[in-house]
């Protein structure tokens, strides 16, 4: 491609309302721009790069037997009643409805319209397993779209299903996905981990994400030597030991006028954040319900909500709040609360002795408050979120380490979810008729590019990996009317195109400050220069995007094909 022809509107400066690097990047290469929250147009910058990430992904998905579909984006209300997830999904489904008042949703997901299909065909156990696949547009509205490409309310998504006659096949099945992501990941030159996304409560490792390493990534990973690795939001927590066995003290009602907050209530009482209870009230599926954590530690909703097996969970207001405690936010305990509600309590709250909690009256606490003398909960489990200092579930030896990352793929095992309620089953040998078992496979396909970047940048630009790379090579003759430097760029330009190569030829009447630039925000990989002062030795500049500024090479114009042939083959050895 001739640059002048090109569209690539690069900018100096990124449009004010995007708020990370990556999405600043895209715009300001021209790869991508924004329309409105949440929703991205891919220019042909971005939308070569997107194909280079699909065809990587394609590949892999083929090597696992995948047969690629496409299946509508607009689907009938129908499907998803039959799962109940017309109900459950809440907010983030589309919904829509056409002339004749029949009702849709715009495809957040396909496992529905999948299972629908499979059930329809898919008779006999000869026929199983089978994994379909596709690139499909999926649309959530998202609380928060934010960050691009990464949290966008339409956005790619690489979606694949696979139907088995048992969970054993299923389990080698998803062995064999995992390791095809692992591969996409290794080609698409990321530094990444695999983090275990079941939730405690739940247990099992059914599910596991793919992150992305990178600081400004929105998931926290808890993760530890001996290979443990778990979205810190989902991590377990080990059930303490009881340690403190002060003997128990009279309890005692103080006075802490309007100071509400654990830290003001400790540093008030001189005591600490470790002996308070923090009773929080929540409301489930629309029933007000107390959880108690340890003042130092944070309820972990995920976990709370797979326990209580509710579909809406959120923190109560106010209003609620003076209902079910009898006095303003700030004063909740689990002693002497004006509604019986349930209690569930962190495995560490029975272990604090001679605790602080609120009294469920206004500026008062109660001190040296005791489990099973004073109060007791419902239920006590693991609720709390994993912290700094924590010990690692799986080798209970070492501390936990915490690192940022991005969410780039999801492998889970449905097991019978969708078959049983949506009917999808097979005969077997024997003529029994049996559910089928589902595993389902994401990749945010849009999601990885921005998600590269963050991974992948410096202060002039994009460093893109040479596999996603949407140009590997940028031809920039220093002046493209001189005659003799536009025939050597020309010619290399056709060798290149020849080894099918993609190159970008800077043909334009721009000052060579502007070329580099430009180059250089675009990440392409290799950059050959063609002056005149070269070219009277036969000879052009080549450098890499990697190295520094300063870490030039003069190859002979013969050379140079044949010289980014070998760079091109030694990152594929
Ligand atoms: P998240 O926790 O980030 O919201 P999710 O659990 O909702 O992700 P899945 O339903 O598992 O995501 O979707 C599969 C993949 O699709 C994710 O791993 C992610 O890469 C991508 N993805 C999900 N939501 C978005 C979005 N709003 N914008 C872009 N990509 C997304
Ligand atoms: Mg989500």
């Amino acid at each position: 491609m001739y640059f002048s022809k090109a569209f690539i509107p690069t900018l100096k400066e990124a449009p004010s309302d995007l708020d990370n690097i990556s999405a600043k990047l895209m715009a300001r290469s021209g790869m991508t721009r924004k329309l409105g929250s949440g929703l991205f147009e891919l220019l042909p910058l971005g939308l070569k790069t997107l194909m280079n990430v699909m065809k990587i992904i394609r590949e892999e998905m083929e090597s696992i037997d995948g047969q690629e579909v496409r299946l509508p984006l607009l689907l009938p209300k129908d499907l998803w009643i039959e799962t109940g997830r017309w109900d459950v999904y809440g907010k983030e489904l589309f919904r829509l409805k056409d002339r004749k008042d029949a009702e849709f949703c715009l495809a957040p997901t396909h496992e529905e319209a999948i299972t629908d299909l499979v059930r329809s065909h898919v008779r006999s156990y000869r026929q199983l397993p089978i994994m379909l696949y596709q690139f499909g547009i999926k649309f959530r509205d998202e609380i928060r779209p934010r960050f691009g490409v990464m949290r966008a309310r339409e956005f790619l998504m690489k979606d694949a299903y696979s139907f088995h006659i048992d969970e054993a096949d299923l389990e080698k099945y998803y062995k064999r996905v995992y390791e095809a992501y692992e591969r996409i990941c290794q080609r698409c030159g990321f530094k990444y981990r695999v983090v275990e996304a079941a939730s405690g409560a739940i247990g099992g490792n059914f599910s596991h994400e793919f992150m992305v390493l990178a600081d400004t990534g929105e998931e926290e990973i808890a993760w530890c030597n001996c290979g443990y690795g778990a979205n810190s939001e989902k991590a377990e927590c080990l059930q303490t030991e009881k340690i403190d066995l002060s003997p128990m003290l009279a309890t005692e009602e103080v006075l802490t006028p309007n100071i509400g907050s654990v830290e003001d209530v400790a540093s008030f009482l001189s005591s600490t954040k470790e002996k308070f209870i923090k009773t929080m009230i929540y409301v489930a599926d629309g029933k007000p319900t107390a959880v108690l954590v340890r003042g130092d530690h944070d309820v972990n909703e995920i976990k709370l909500q797979t326990l209580l097996g509710c579909n809406e969970l959120e923190l109560a207001s106010p209003n609620i709040i003076e209902e079910v405690t009898g006095a303003k936010v700030g004063f909740a305990g689990p002693v002497n609360l004006k509604k019986q509600i349930k209690i569930y309590a962190d495995f560490s709250v029975p272990n604090i002795s001679n605790a602080v909690i609120g009294a469920n009256k206004d500026d008062k606490h109660i001190k040296n408050i005791n489990y099973g003398r004073d109060y007791k909960a419902d239920i006590v489990a693991d609720l709390k979120k994993v912290s700094k200092g924590d010990i690692c579930p799986r080798c209970k030896k070492e501390k936990l380490q915490f690192s940022r990352g991005i969410e780039i793929g999801h492998v889970f095992k449905l097991g019978t979810k969708y078959s049983k309620s949506m009917k999808a089953t097979y005969l077997d040998a024997q003529g029994k008729e049996n559910l089928m078992v589902m595993g389902c496979y994401g990749i945010g396909v849009t999601r990885i590019l921005a998600a590269t970047i963050e991974q992948s940048y410096d202060e002039n630009g994009i460093v893109w990996p040479f596999s996603l790379a949407p140009y590997k090579v940028s031809i920039i003759p220093v002046d493209f009317k001189n005659q003799e430097i536009k025939e050597v760029a020309e010619k290399i330009y056709n060798e290149l195109k020849e080894n099918k190569i993609e190159v970008l030829l800077d043909d334009r009447d721009e000052r060579i400050g502007i070329k580099f630039k430009d180059a250089d925000l675009m990440g392409t990989p290799f950059r050959i220069t063609i002056g005149e002062k070269n070219l009277k030795d036969g000879n052009v500049e080549f450098k890499a995007r990697k190295d520094d500024k300063s870490k030039t090479e003069i190859i002979k114009v013969t050379n140079i094909v044949g010289y980014i042939k070998s760079k091109i083959q030694e990152k594929f050895k």
